[in-house]
């Protein structure tokens, strides 16, 4: 099981994609992120943003992370958003943290997906 809570893995797959190990759809990049094509898309548009440096999980970007980075961070997600035209049709941003989660890789990450109508939030007990 992952410790989503301790240690950064550095060989996790993200952080092979920002040491240009392994390809990726490159969207956008700034100072402190990255944001690509979801390999696994789950709607027309499903991009992940990730910040540069080595947090596992929101929990740790959020109590770790400077005040400029979160900043920049959260700014990019946006900018990314009106990059793929999406901010008039709308888009869902969804960040997983642990195993409830069901979070796969332990690199933080933001999710977003657009493009068609997304359907409800969640559903109780869902897989
Ligand atoms: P999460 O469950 O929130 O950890 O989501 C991890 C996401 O990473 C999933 O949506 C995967 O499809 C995606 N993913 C895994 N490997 C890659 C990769 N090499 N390039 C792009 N997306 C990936």
């Amino acid at each position: 099981m992952q410790d989503f809570n301790n240690t950064y893995d550095k060989e996790n797959i993200f952080a092979k994609i920002l040491r240009g190990e392994i390809p990726c759809s490159k969207v956008y990049e700034n100072e402190f992120c990255l944001a690509f094509n979801d390999i696994n898309p789950q709607a027309d548009i499903h991009v992940l943003v990730i910040p540069k440096k080595e947090y596992i999980s929101m929990d740790d970007f959020s109590s770790k992370a400077s005040s400029e980075e979160i900043n920049s961070f959260f700014r990019a997600v946006g900018e990314v958003a009106r990059k793929l035209g999406v901010d008039n049709s709308g888009y869902r941003i969804i960040a997983n943290h642990g195993a409830d989660s069901h979070q796969e890789v332990p690199h933080f990450h933001v999710h977003i997906l657009g493009g068609n109508s997304l359907g409800t939030l969640l559903v109780k007990g869902g897989k």
